[in-house]
């Protein structure tokens, strides 16, 4: 059996890069038109890929961050500092040179194995204090096959939570034993605990509320939290269904970044994720998703979503 342990650790030491920096200041920069960027997401990504470096050197990589962004995006000072910060972390001497390369190591590569890395995962989460994740999927020949959140916010102190070879586990942070964990096996609709985005942009809430309403969910069991930390509840039985529905004039796509490590816990911890018709997400190719939407759930109650799902699409066709 392959050994993760390696990446496991460069998760926890990529959370204490995020940490860092979060407690001495926060320093960002707007990618044009895009999400915000923060020093720790380069210094997270940095510290994973150079573990993978080391580790599984052929695996191929997809991650969210670029070396060129962090050359052309940075000062000279932002540079020094972070690599120092990661320097400290790994205790030893690190060069703005080595993370830029860290940062692009596995691009190329074709491999049967890639890596899928968002190195702060709900950054807008990070910047106001609220929750994040560094996400570190795994898949082979483009299907999700395993993965890692490292989510510090996590109920209880902060938690990894990872799944290889079709388990799930669940262990503190900072390091101790792992439990196996497993999504919930409430069926009963009224009492099913639903995740969604914090962010209005990142998916409709009124959508997403009326297909909640059509499966019998009630409306005061639901949370909103950043980022995949909501996969990672779901497969821990911490709640039952996480939806994730684009506004209906949207035609962004979605990242697999933001879904390759979640999506494997879940369903390692025997829950289910698809598209809004039921059908599997595709990672078949690039960097996003074919899909429309995200549907996961424990998996009782599935169906009845995408019936409610199928419901509401009639509806906005007829008006
Ligand atoms: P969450 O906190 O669940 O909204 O997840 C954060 C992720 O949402 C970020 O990493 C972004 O890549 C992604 N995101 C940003 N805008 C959108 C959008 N319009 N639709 C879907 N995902 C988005
Ligand atoms: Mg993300």
């Amino acid at each position: 059996m392959t050994d993760f342990t390696p990446i496991l650790q460069a998760a926890r030491q990529a959370v204490q890069v995020c940490q860092l920096v979060q407690q001495k200041h926060i320093v960002h920069s707007e990618k044009a038109g895009r999400e915000p960027v923060t020093l720790a997401d380069y210094g997270s990504q940095a510290v994973v890929c150079r573990a993978i470096q080391q580790h599984f050197p052929d695996y191929a990589i997809i991650a969210e961050e670029s070396g060129k962004d962090f050359r052309e995006l940075l000062t000279d000072e932002q540079r020094v500092e972070i690599s120092t910060i990661i320097g400290d972390v790994l205790g030893e001497t690190v060069s703005a040179e080595q993370v830029a390369n860290w940062l692009d190591h596995g691009k190329n590569a074709q491999h049967e194995f890639t890596w899928v890395i968002d190195p702060i995962d709900g950054t807008k989460g990070f910047l106001d204090l609220r929750h994040y994740v560094v996400a570190i999927g795994l898949l082979q020949n483009r299907q999700p096959v395993g993965g890692i959140l490292a989510a510090p916010e996590y109920p209880g102190g902060g938690a990894l939570l990872y799944a290889f070879d079709d388990k799930a586990y669940k262990e503190p942070i900072n390091g101790g034993e792992a439990q196996q964990i497993r999504v919930s096996s409430q069926s009963d609709p009224a009492k099913l605990r639903a995740l969604e985005s914090v962010e209005k942009s990142h998916s409709s809430f009124d959508r997403m509320g009326k297909v909640r309403q059509y499966a019998g969910l009630l409306e005061d069991n639901i949370e909103r939290m950043d980022s995949q930390e909501k996969y990672g509840r779901l497969a821990d039985g911490l709640a039952e269904v996480y939806l994730r529905l684009p506004h209906l004039d949207s035609n962004r796509k979605h990242s697999i970044w933001d879904h390759a490590a979640g999506t494997a816990l879940v369903v390692a911890a025997g829950g289910k994720v698809t598209d809004v018709d039921g059908s599997p997400l595709d990672y078949s190719e690039g960097t996003t998703l074919k899909n429309h939407g995200v549907v996961a759930s424990n998996g009782p109650l599935h169906d009845k979503i995408i019936e409610a799902l199928q419901q509401l699409a009639a509806e906005e066709i007829e008006s």
